[in-house]
């Protein structure tokens, strides 16, 4: 029976790595920077170099070791294929539970796409934790997502499932999102479609705000909601219509249990979620509208926790 999983979370600037007990403690973890040179040919040699140091380090031997799952940005299939990973540096489709297992001596290995690796960590250790039926959506500085169906990832088809960020959710909008479309979820809810909403608003009245003439950010913009700032009260108030659709969209193909909110915009507190949850209940079908909407809790721990949980059971 092995006692150990390894968790990594790999980003464009630094991978995660976790090794974890096959219950879901995390014993240790660390990080090392990607290094994206070369085509980014030497970032899944650093890993198996990392966990092979680990395991010397701490005398832990291959039958210990239930795994490594491993979280990636750019979408992931069922085999384990990557078709691209642009802040890898990765420019073609290959098989990376294979290879990466070809560097660790035949070590089982499990890959996913980052977003739904979060998801799995926070239902198996986190704010989703006791649910089957989860999606967790992440705001960062775009707009994450992922399927949780009887306990497992939706990956679809070609890996790209819970790519709740690029819903269209304006057909009107003539602005184009960063995937060409127009539209898109990510657009006014990630942290950068939060700043546009709001200096849309700064522009459109002459009202005082607390946000005028400053540097503007999402965390100071939540901020000065919690202080009842009138104008940015406004601007939350459409976030949440964005979002409270987005997220009644999916509950009425997916019928959720839970939704959990990640990523950096969900830091800024329990604040944002009475907006969500009341354009939410305004869109749903009603025997989709118990879902309920909470904050994630493992911050970024999530990716290299769910990775772990991949290859154990
Ligand atoms: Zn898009």
């Amino acid at each position: 029976m092995s006692k150990y999983a390894f968790g990594i979370d790999v980003g464009g600037t630094s991978v995660k790595l976790g090794l974890l007990t096959t219950e879901g403690e995390v014993l240790e973890k660390w990080e090392i920077d990607t290094d994206v040179s070369d085509d980014g040919k030497n970032i899944l040699p650093d890993i198996a170099k990392a966990l092979k140091d680990k395991m010397a380090e701490k005398q832990i031997s291959a039958d210990e070791v239930a795994g490594a799952g491993i979280g990636l940005p750019g979408p992931v299939d069922e085999d384990g294929f990557i078709n691209k990973a642009v802040n890898l540096h990765w420019d073609r489709k290959f098989n990376v539970e294979e290879e990466l297992s070809g560097l660790l001596s035949g070590m089982r290995v499990k890959a996913g796409n980052d977003a739904n690796v979060a998801a799995l960590g926070e239902v198996w250790q986190g704010a989703g934790k006791g649910y089957k039926e989860m999606v967790m959506v992440t705001l960062g500085t775009g707009v994450g997502g992922g399927i949780i169906h009887d306990g497992k990832i939706v990956a679809g088809a070609d890996g790209a499932g819970g790519e709740i960020g690029h819903l269209c959710i304006n057909p009107e909008e003539t602005i184009s999102c960063n995937c060409g479309n127009c539209g898109c979820l990510e657009q006014y809810t990630s942290a950068t479609g939060i700043v546009r909403l709001l200096n849309e608003e700064l522009e459109r009245s002459d009202e005082d705000s607390m946000m005028r003439n400053r540097e503007i950010t999402a965390k100071d913009f939540w901020e000065c909601v919690g202080k009842g700032d009138k104008l940015c009260l406004r601007v939350a108030e459409k976030f949440g219509e964005y979002l409270g659709l987005g997220l009644s969209i999916i509950a009425n193909v997916l019928n959720p249990k839970v939704f959990v909110i990640g990523g950096g915009v969900s830091r800024s507190g329990e604040l944002i979620l009475p907006y969500i949850e009341k354009n939410f209940k305004a869109h749903v079908f009603h025997a989709c509208a118990d879902a309920k909407i909470v904050r994630a809790t493992l911050g970024n721990d999530a990716g290299l926790i769910g990775a772990a949980k991949m290859v154990i059971d």
